[in-house]
């Protein structure tokens, strides 16, 4: 079989050239990093879990008709996307006060915010993907005002359809960061989801218990990551009926 051509490697995933134009195959890694890498390990089975539970949050989102870039799983560490030019901004939506706001503001963590928060970060690791107004974004065209509209749009409409199936399992959205793309229709551009959904960019926390299941477990070094995303994902009923298959993946590609 051919080498896939690998396109890029970030922290947690690979992207290579998917099988038809248009497409790219996104790969999840086991490693974890946190405080921009300063902080790394390998966590066994974080892939698996990332892939499926990025998989269950884009297709809700694509059949409430939210756009997302996601297409299908392959296997267990992979997914077809549609390929998309990626807005370099990480858009942060707050529930709740906790990590680097609560810092920021001096707010208790858990406290509960008077609506959701929108905050913008420029996507850039040797930075430390600074927080960025929509002067900046509107300065330097990063994106336009209708796409800063539609962003807001996105954002929050992801913010009600995760807080939902969060909330139905007993799990509280406290934050979550996403990332969007355009993608060219003919004449047309269209803004998507892309990147991914996952315990890795949102904060979760057991509505009842308080007891944290997201990435804070291994930057706070609170216990077993896989444990935690195990839950979520066992909660939300994607996990595949032997759980060790999913916590100790033998599959790759
Ligand atoms: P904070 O700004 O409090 O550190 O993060 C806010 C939310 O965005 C958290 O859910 C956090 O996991 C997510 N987030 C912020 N920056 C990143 C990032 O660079 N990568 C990932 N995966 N998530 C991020």
């Amino acid at each position: 079989m051919a080498r896939r051509k690998k396109i890029y490697e970030g922290k947690a995933k690979i992207l290579y050239e998917g099988p038809e134009p248009g497409t790219i195959v996104q790969y999840f890694k086991d490693d974890a990093t946190a405080f921009n890498a300063q902080k790394k390990d390998v966590i066994d089975g974080k892939g698996v879990l990332n892939n499926r539970l990025s998989e269950y949050f884009m297709t809700g989102l694509n059949n409430i008709g939210v756009p997302t870039h996601f297409i299908r799983r392959l296997n267990m560490r992979e997914q077809l996307v549609r390929s998309c030019e990626i807005i370099p901004l990480e858009i942060i939506v707050r529930n709740f006060a906790a990590g680097s706001f609560s810092k920021r503001l001096g707010i208790e963590e858990g406290t509960s915010l008077p609506r959701p928060i929108v905050e913008y970060c420029y996507k850039d690791d040797k930075l430390g993907d600074p927080l960025v107004t929509e002067e900046h974004i509107a300065a330097f065209g990063w994106a336009s005002q209708q796409d800063m509209d539609d962003i807001l749009s996105l954002a929050l409409r992801v913010n009600d359809f995760m807080s939902g199936v969060m909330m139905a399992v007993g799990i509280k959205l406290v934050d979550f960061k996403i990332e969007i793309g355009r993608v060219y229709d003919g004449d047309f551009q269209r803004l998507i989801i892309a990147d991914e959904i996952s315990p890795d960019s949102c904060r979760l926390w057991d509505i009842e218990t308080g007891q944290k299941l997201d990435k804070d477990v291994f930057r706070r070094d609170l216990g077993s990551l896989t444990d935690a995303y195990t839950e979520v994902a066992r909660r939300l009923g994607v996990m595949p009926k032997n759980a060790t298959q999913i916590t100790r993946p033998t599959l790759i590609n």
